[in-house]
């Protein structure tokens, strides 16, 4: 096996929740500077940093309290940061989950557009990609064009619903708002991609790929 150097992790004490806690000698915490600390702070303090990491504290904060659900945590969170224009980008197979979530924002008073990952109807054979059994014709996932669409319309936030591993890692590459996932893509479980993480889980997945 190769050595590994231990990170954050590997930790298991995760006792950088308290100020003053004990923590392992590899802890990034230790060696971080005054100077660091201001930069980092000078960072934080920023505009649009600033309105989201206060609206994100207060939006989890609440929602751990109350149990709230993601999408109602969701929700304060874009009111906690002042965005007007929401920006929807979703998997076409979660695309009436897509169209409820709209209604409850427009609902709740935001402007909402949206930017389903097979606009653009690019095909495997356009991009030269090889195919599967569903053929040169099918339709691709097009998650730039998605970042575009919603780049655009100049959206405040964009929500993320269901987009595939790697769709998502390009959406979120490209799209010029701050993003927030809303759901993830779980073939398996209903979009509850935790429980594949859950030791213990009746599907055994963690542990098969453990022994793998
Ligand atoms: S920051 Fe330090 S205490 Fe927190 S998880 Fe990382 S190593 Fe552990």
């Amino acid at each position: 096996m190769t050595s590994i150097n231990p990170t954050c992790v590997d930790c298991g004490l995760n006792t950088c929740e308290q100020v003053d806690g004990q923590r392992p000698a590899f802890c990034p915490t230790n060696g971080f500077s005054l100077e660091e600390n201001a930069q980092l702070k000078a960072l934080l303090d920023e505009d649009q940093n600033r309105r989201i990491i206060q609206s994100a504290a207060h939006s989890a904060h609440v929602g751990h309290r109350q149990k709230l659900s993601h999408l109602e945590e969701t929700i304060l969170f874009a009111e906690g940061i002042g965005a007007k224009k929401i920006g929807i980008a979703a998997c076409i197979s979660l695309a009436a989950e897509a169209r409820a979530a709209t209604r409850v924002m427009r609902k709740r008073g935001f402007e909402v557009v949206g930017a389903i990952c097979k606009a653009g109807c690019i095909t495997f054979g356009d991009l030269a990609v090889p195919f599967d059994e569903r053929g040169a014709d099918a339709v691709l996932c097009n998650p730039i064009y998605q970042a575009q669409l919603l780049n655009e319309e100049e959206t405040d936030l964009n929500v993320v619903i269901g987009l595939c591993a790697g769709h998502d890692a390009l959406f979120l590459k490209h799209a010029d708002a701050p993003c927030t996932i809303l759901a993830v893509k779980d073939f398996k479980f209903d979009h509850n991609s935790v429980r594949a993480l859950r030791y213990g889980d009746e599907s055994g997945i963690l542990e098969r790929l453990l022994e793998e």
